[in-house]
C-alpha cells in the first residue's frame, strides 16, 4: 500500500485549525496536530482525527520559538518520515487602539502570527525542497488586506504573512513547493466569540452572505490549495469571506 501523506497543522487542536486537521484526515492524510497547550480539547481533537482511520499525533510546541519549531518537525518526522502539507494556522489577536496598544502586545502577535509562519516554513520548506514536493498554507485574514480599526498589531501580522506567502512562492516554485495564503472574513470559533452580539450582527451587515463562516469552509480552501490536487496554483491569496472583500 502507498504511503500516507502527512499533514503538520499549527494551531490544530481547536477552531479553524481543527477543522482543516479533520479535513484533510478525512482525505486519507496522516496529521500532526500542534498547540502551544497541550488542552484536554487538544487530546480530545486527536482522538476525533482518529477516528477516520488515519494516524495522528499531538506535538506541543510554542510557534514562535524557533527551536520549539525544529524540535517538533524533528519528532513529526520521526514518526511519519515525511512531511507534504504545512498549514500556518496558529494565530492570536490582542486588540486595541493603537494609542493604547503596548509594545509588548505588538511584538506578541508579530511573534506568534508572523515569525511563527517564517520559523515552521523555513524548516519545513527545507524538508519539502529535497523531496520535490511540498504545499504551504498560511491563514491571513480579511484585515491583512483591508485594515481594522483596533487591530494594528494584527493586521500588520496578517498582511506580512501575504508578503510573506508571494516572495516564498517565488523561491520554492522550481522545487514543486507551492505556497498560498487565505484570508477568511469572520469565522465562528473561540476568537470571535468573545465579540458581543450587536458587533456580530454590525458584522454580519457587512456581509453580502449575512452570516458570519464556519471553520469547515475554510478546511474546504485550505484542502483546495493544499491538496495533492492543486499542482498550479502558487502565490495567491484567497479570500473566504461571504464576499466582505471584492
Ligand atoms: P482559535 O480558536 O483561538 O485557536 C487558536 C489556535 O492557535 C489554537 O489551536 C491554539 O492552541 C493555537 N495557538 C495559539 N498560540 C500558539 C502558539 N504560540 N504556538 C502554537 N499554537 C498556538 O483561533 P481560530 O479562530 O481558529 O483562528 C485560526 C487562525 O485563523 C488564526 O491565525 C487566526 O488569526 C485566523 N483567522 C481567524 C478568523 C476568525 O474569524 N476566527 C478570521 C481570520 C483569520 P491551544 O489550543 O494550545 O491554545
Amino acid at each position: 500500500m502507498e504511503e500516507r501523506r502527512v499533514a503538520l497543522i499549527t494551531g490544530g487542536s481547536r477552531g479553524i485549525g481543527k477543522a482543516i486537521a479533520l479535513k484533510f484526515a478525512k482525505e486519507g492524510y496522516n496529521i500532526v496536530v500542534n498547540g502551544v497547550s497541550n488542552s484536554e480539547e487538544a487530546k480530545e481533537t486527536i482522538k476525533e482525527i482518529q477516528s477516520n482511520n488515519v494516524e495522528a499525533i499531538l506535538l506541543k510546541a510554542d510557534v514562535s520559538n524557533y527551536n520549539e519549531c525544529e524540535e517538533m518537525v524533528k519528532q513529526a518526522v520521526e514518526k511519519f518520515g515525511r512531511i507534504d502539507v504545512l498549514v500556518n494556522n496558529a494565530g492570536i489577536t490582542k486588540d486595541n487602539l493603537l494609542m493604547r496598544m503596548s509594545e509588548e502586545d505588538f511584538d506578541k502577535v508579530i511573534s506568534i502570527n508572523l515569525k511563527g509562519t517564517f520559523n515552521m516554513s523555513k524548516i519545513v520548506s527545507a524538508l519539502m525542497m529535497k523531496r520535490r514536493y511540498g504545499r504551504i498554507v498560511s491563514i491571513s485574514s480579511v484585515v491583512g488586506v483591508a485594515g481594522n480599526a483596533g487591530q494594528c498589531n494584527y493586521a500588520a501580522s496578517k498582511a506580512g504573512i501575504i508578503g510573506f506567502t508571494k516572495s516564498l512562492a517565488k523561491e520554492l516554485a522550481s522545487r514543486n513547493v507551492l505556497a498560498n495564503a487565505i484570508a477568511p472574513g469572520f469565522i465562528n470559533t473561540d476568537m470571535t466569540a468573545v465579540l458581543s452580539d450587536t458587533v456580530k450582527e454590525n458584522i454580519n451587515n457587512q456581509i453580502p452572505l449575512k452570516r458570519m463562516g464556519t471553520a469547515e469552509e475554510i478546511a474546504n480552501a485550505a484542502y483546495f490549495l493544499g491538496g495533492a490536487e492543486n499542482t498550479y496554483i502558487t502565490g495567491q491569496v484567497l479570500n473566504v469571506d461571504g464576499g466582505m472583500l471584492m
